[in-house]
């Protein structure tokens, strides 16, 4: 492949004159464009890294020679000859780092051990015990963060290099702080940061639920593919994470994408953030169960299964708006592809179907056209990766990527 994945914001100074300082810098820059490149392509012969990055020979084989002995890549077999001796492919070692991701979700918390090339090494997927109360909150973050450490098979613990969190609400990201999440009731004014960071001794970085979501389609998922999508996270809440020309976008104060929080119904119910009439009020997981009457959307998926006609009524009129809302992103956003994900997602055709034909016809077809509707590959995981991401994303990035992990070039099992 000629040039750097179109996803690489990677690109080449030559350096020329501007000493030790500005050599290392460039260094650090040409070892996080061939990381990578590794990561968006798989394994690459040298010659073919050289070629990608616009890089000489020598300087390809002195960056990979540094990175092999930081483990942070390892030979991946021989390539195909045509003729000649056949070369010697590198590809990122999964074991070179791995980082900590916690989807902290309405109803349930997610945490995950992911390695260097997103594998995930272990996995909780626990019911949330107290969202009234965040002191109890944090002591399951943290008890669900030690299970998943001890349940994954790694080399060296010493590499992880952080912890992700993914929280739903409003966050003060620079202080590390939820401010509130309406559907989490204890869930407001927590430093969250602060405490993961004493009780870790790690590196915690925080970021919103669905914003989460999206980074870990964009790194893991459906998006290495797409600069321009959005993910429509319809679970409990409403959320999306929206992906601009592969940054994910906030807004001036970060409370962009409350997509749950548009009107849909003038004088409609009232939602839980104090207006009326939103999204979230008639399409939500916490509104089907609620107008339904049942425990749980499964429960009301289960009686719409069995013919009870209001249960698919609701559902319906859910998957209906959810198409409107889809629409309304679609001809405002022009993206081209929209990720489905979510736990409605598993009320399958009872929701989707409407949810398709009202998309349709809501939908301009010129921007419906170019967009591919697809439900993530990465399912429940997808919010506990992307949360991952953001402890891992240093590693590629150029201002550490030659020093990163600090510690533990050893296999010494801790
Ligand atoms: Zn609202």
């Amino acid at each position: 492949m000629e040039g750097f994945h179109k996803a690489c914001s990677f690109s080449i100074t030559t350096g020329k004159g501007r000493g030790r300082g500005a050599l290392s810098d460039l260094r650090r820059r040409n070892a996080a464009g061939l990381l990578n490149h590794l990561r968006l392509c798989g394994p690459c012969t040298r010659p073919e890294l050289a070629r990608a990055g616009a890089l000489d020979a020598k300087t390809v084989t002195n960056l990979m020679n540094i990175l092999l002995k930081q483990r942070m890549v390892v030979s991946g077999g021989l390539a195909g000859s045509s003729g000649g001796r056949p070369a010697e492919r590198i590809a990122l070692n999964p074991d070179g780092a791995y980082a900590v991701g916690v989807d902290l979700g309405a109803t349930r918390l997610r945490t995950a051990l992911v390695d260097l090339t997103g594998g995930v090494r272990a996995l909780a997927d626990n019911k949330l015990k107290s969202p009234n109360d965040s002191g109890k909150i944090l002591k399951q973050i943290a008890s669900d963060i030690r299970a998943t450490i001890s349940n994954a098979d790694l080399r060296s613990r010493r590499r992880i290099v952080g912890i992700g969190f993914a929280s739903p609400g409003f966050l003060d990201r620079e202080a590390g702080t939820v401010l509130d999440a309406v559907h989490i009731p204890g869930w407001k004014n927590v430093p969250v940061v602060e405490h993961l960071r004493r009780v870790f001794g790690r590196r915690v970085i925080m970021e919103e639920a669905s914003r989460a979501m999206a980074l870990g389609e964009l790194w893991f998922g459906l998006g290495r593919e797409e600069k321009n999508f959005v993910c429509l996270d319809i679970g409990f809440g409403i959320g999306v994470g929206i992906v601009s020309n592969g940054r994910l976008h906030y807004g001036v104060s970060e409370t962009g994408g409350e997509i749950g929080h548009t009107t849909v119904k003038r004088n409609g119910l009232r939602c839980r953030c104090g207006k009326r009439g939103c999204l979230e009020t008639v399409a939500s997981g916490e509104a089907i169960g609620r107008l339904a009457k049942r425990s749980s959307t499964a429960a009301v998926a289960k009686a719409a299964r069995s013919g009870d006609r209001n249960a698919k009524r609701i559902i319906h009129e859910a998957g209906t708006y959810l198409g409107i809302a889809a629409a309304n992103l679609i001809n405002l956003l022009n993206p081209g592809l929209l990720v489905l994900n979510g736990g409605l997602c598993r009320m399958g055709e009872l929701l989707l179907e409407p949810f398709t034909k009202s998309l349709n016809r809501h939908a301009m077809s010129r921007s419906l056209s170019a967009a591919k509707i697809e439900q993530s590959a990465l399912g429940d995981r997808a919010g506990a990766m992307g949360a991952a991401t953001l402890a891992l994303r240093p590693c590629f990035e150029y201002e550490t990527a030659i020093s990163i992990p600090r510690s533990g070039a050893t296999h010494s099992g801790q």
